[in-house]
Order: structure tokens, then C-alpha cells, then sequence
């Protein structure tokens, strides 16, 4: 019997084995992953501001899985041997594979900035989006005992897409927040500090100012063409511009970094050819030079034929990779050929808080509150896709009409 490992239960692993799993052939699955859950990344946000429980953008893993024909090990990958065929695992036996998926995702990527690590609050899976509300939790009762301002300003470095989506789940958490200060909304002040001076980058110019008119209006403090430099504990420096010798100081006792992401650091570990954790892999996702490896998701890159750059990673492609990479396995168990994959996006959808969001729907652009109905059904469809019609029920959004 061929043995399978898929490492990783994000988008992509997870639909790579809910689609093997349907597949007849003699072969075993063994899935690992740090959690017995899978979450939803793009949904972290919520998390983070305190809008949503870690129940609602999670379910077991267990749950989605045909024991008969998968094991599930809940165990960190540590290394991949592609010469050997092995996986090492933290707290299990190596792992032997005739064929292996490897879909281990994103982690923070500070560019190196000094003091990012240890003075900002990374957002990257349910525990350190979960930190990220305590923490704010605790500087309002600090804010309580001492009536210092700096408790009340939640700064987040970064303006790009995920910046942008936690500005406004932070907007609609700032009334919970003001009532654990005891003082009024309006004292929560949330700033978002960004290097570029045109934000929301992949949507066309018109598209993005309305996004930064619409953040602004709901009082996020937008400071575009600052160049973060250092981050102290409750500080961040910047300048503005790249050459300005000039460094400012903004205070802040709730910094959260969301300046980028690379491909997970296991990747580098195993000894693939990588830029920032990721593999520019063959056309049908396969590694360079090993067949029976498919890397996909946000650890790989893909080349957009038509931009001639990789494209973006994203939940979207993850998923289409995932169930690329599952026909492609088969096809190698039957001694069939791979297929090139190919990708088209459907569009791209930022939400800002729950009732508004803007963005692309095909060549579509959509806005306001219509949109924001489009972001949650597109999310809906995602948790279909992955989990099944019984996640869908229990963790759906269908709150469609407020
Ligand atoms: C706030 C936010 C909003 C976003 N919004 C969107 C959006 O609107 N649309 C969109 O398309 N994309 C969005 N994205 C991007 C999207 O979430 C990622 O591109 C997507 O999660 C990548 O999927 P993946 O399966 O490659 O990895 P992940 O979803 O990161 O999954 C990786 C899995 O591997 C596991 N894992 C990692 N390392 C190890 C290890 N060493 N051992 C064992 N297990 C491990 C993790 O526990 C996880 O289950 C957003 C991201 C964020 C953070």
C-alpha cells in the first residue's frame, strides 16, 4: 500500500485529503498538523478583535476526516528528508512516504526590523490572534487603574489587506473595549502606520480611496509613507519617507505587526530550494527535482503568465492547489500523467468590520454593504468547500441582514 503524508490541515492540505479520501486506490493517508483543528486564517481578524470566538472560524479536524482511510497525528513537522523519504515529527516516530503534500502555510516576516519579534503581537493562527484580545482586554483594565492614554491606542503596522481587515474588526470591537476602559468610543483610538502611500494595492486607484475614505470616516487613524524603523516596547519609530533623517515616535500600548508574511520556516529547514520559506515549484506543483513531493498553498509560488510575477497567496489559491495536487497524486498512483495547474481568480474581497467591505467579484467592483454580504457568502463557500455542508450549518454567516 502507497503511504501518503499531507502535512498541514490549512486550505490547501486539508482539501487535498477531503478530495484523496473519496478516491478508490490502494493507498493510506497520514495528515499531521500542530492542531486537532482547522482554522480559518482569513478569519483571524475576528479573532483577534474580540467580534468572533475561536469556536466560529474553527472545527475538529477529526470531524472532516474518513478515518477508515486517514490518520490524523496532531504533531509539529519538524524537518522533511526529501532524499530519505521521511518526515521528523516533534513528539512522534519519522514518518516514511512514497508520496508527500506539504502545505505547512505562512508565518510573520518582520524584514528584519528591530525589535518587531519581541515588541509587536503577531497574528498568524488562533493562539497569537486570541493573545492579541487579551492583550487589549488588559490594557483597558490597565487603562482603568491608571487613566494613562496610552492604554487606549491599538496601533497596527501594516496597511496591506489583512492591516486594512483588522483596522475594521477593531473599529466594531472598540465599543467593548471603551466599556472595559469605562470611558466613550471615541477614546479608543486605532492607528495603522504604512510604509507605501497608496494603500489597498491591488484594487485600481478609485477603488482603494473609497477604502481609505471609508476607514477614516470610521476613525482609524491612517499614516501612509512612514517607514517603520524600530519598535520599542509601547513605541514604534518611524520616518517619513525613506531618506527623511528625521525619527518619530508614536506610543502605543497595543502593537500589532501584520507587515508581511513568508512560507513556513520548516520549509528552508528541510533544504529546498526557497526565497522567504517559499518553493517556486513545477508547473503541476510538484518540487524541483522530486516527483513525489507536492508543495502548495502559502509555501510555494506559482507563476502568473500573465503579470510574469507569482502570484499572490491567498486562501483562494490554496484551495484550487489543494485539489490540484489530489488529482495529480492520483494520477501518479495510476500511472497517469500530471496536469499543469492553471488559476483564475474569482476576485479578491476585503471586509472592513461586518457591514461594510469593497473589492473585485470577477471584473465586478463591488462596495459598502452589498459588498460585505459578497465577502461573507464567498467565505461560506470556502468553509463548503473545505469542511463539508455540516460545517457550513453549524459555522456559517449567515447574518446576512442586520
Ligand atoms: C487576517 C487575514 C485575512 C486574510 N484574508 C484573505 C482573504 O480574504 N482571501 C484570501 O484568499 N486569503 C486571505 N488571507 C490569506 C490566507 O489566509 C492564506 O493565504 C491561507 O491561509 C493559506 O492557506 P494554506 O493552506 O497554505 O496555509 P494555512 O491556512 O496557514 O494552514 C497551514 C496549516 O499548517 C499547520 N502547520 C503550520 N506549521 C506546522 C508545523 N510545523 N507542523 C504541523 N503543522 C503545521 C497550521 O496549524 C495550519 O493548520 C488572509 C490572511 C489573514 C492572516
Amino acid at each position: 500500500m502507497k503511504q501518503i503524508v499531507v502535512l498541514g490541515a490549512g486550505y490547501a492540505g486539508l482539501k487535498a485529503v477531503r478530495s484523496l479520501q473519496k478516491k478508490e486506490g490502494d493507498f493510506h493517508i497520514t495528515l499531521v498538523d500542530h492542531n486537532d483543528y482547522h482554522y480559518e486564517a482569513t478569519e483571524l481578524h475576528e479573532v483577534a478583535s474580540g467580534t468572533q470566538p475561536k469556536t466560529k472560524i474553527s472545527y475538529p479536524i477529526r470531524d472532516v476526516l474518513d478515518t477508515k482511510r486517514v490518520t490524523f497525528i496532531q504533531d509539529s513537522v519538524v524537518k522533511i528528508n526529501p532524499e530519505s523519504q521521511s518526515v521528523e515529527l516533534k513528539n512522534h516516530a519519522t514518518l516514511q512516504y512514497d508520496y508527500a503534500v506539504v502545505s505547512l502555510g505562512f508565518c510573520s516576516e518582520t524584514f528584519g526590523i528591530k525589535g518587531a519579534k519581541e515588541n509587536a503581537l503577531e497574528m498568524v493562527d488562533v493562539p497569537s490572534s486570541e493573545k492579541i484580545y487579551q492583550h487589549i482586554m488588559e490594557m483597558m483594565k490597565k487603562y482603568r487603574e491608571t487613566q494613562d492614554e496610552k492604554y487606549l491606542q491599538i496601533l497596527i503596522c501594516g496597511a496591506g489587506f489583512t492591516g486594512i481587515e483588522l483596522a475594521g474588526a477593531l473599529v466594531d470591537g472598540r465599543k467593548d473595549y471603551a466599556k472595559a476602559a469605562g470611558v466613550s468610543e471615541d477614546k479608543i483610538k486605532i492607528s495603522c502606520v504604512e510604509a507605501a502611500t497608496r494603500v489597498l494595492p491591488m484594487f485600481d486607484e478609485k477603488l482603494a480611496d473609497y477604502g481609505v475614505e471609508l476607514i477614516k470616516k470610521l476613525g482609524v487613524n491612517l499614516m501612509t509613507g512612514c517607514m517603520i524603523k524600530e519598535i520599542k516596547p509601547g513605541e514604534v519609530l518611524y520616518t517619513k519617507g525613506k531618506d527623511d533623517p528625521e525619527v518619530n515616535t508614536v506610543a502605543a500600548a497595543t502593537i500589532i505587526w501584520t507587515t508581511g508574511v513568508s512560507g513556513s520556516q520548516v520549509i528552508g529547514e528541510s533544504g529546498f530550494e526557497q526565497r522567504r520559506g517559499r518553493v517556486m515549484v513545477n508547473a503541476d506543483l510538484t518540487a524541483p527535482e522530486y516527483p513525489n513531493v507536492y508543495i502548495i498553498g502559502d509555501v510555494s509560488a506559482v507563476m502568473d503568465p500573465t503579470s510574469n510575477r507569482p502570484y499572490p497567496t491567498t486562501a483562494q489559491i490554496a484551495t484550487r492547489m489543494g485539489l490540484h495536487a489530489a488529482k495529480n497524486l492520483y494520477n501518479q498512483l495510476h500511472s497517469k500523467p500530471t496536469e499543469a495547474f492553471t488559476f483564475h481568480s474569482l476576485g479578491t474581497v476585503a471586509s472592513i468590520g461586518n457591514t461594510h467591505a469593497l473589492g473585485l467579484v470577477g471584473k465586478t467592483q463591488v462596495k459598502g454593504y452589498p459588498a460585505s454580504v459578497v465577502k461573507k457568502s464567498i467565505m461560506n463557500k470556502s468553509l463548503l468547500d473545505i469542511g463539508g455542508l455540516k460545517e457550513l450549518l453549524s459555522k456559517g454567516r449567515f447574518d446576512l441582514y442586520h
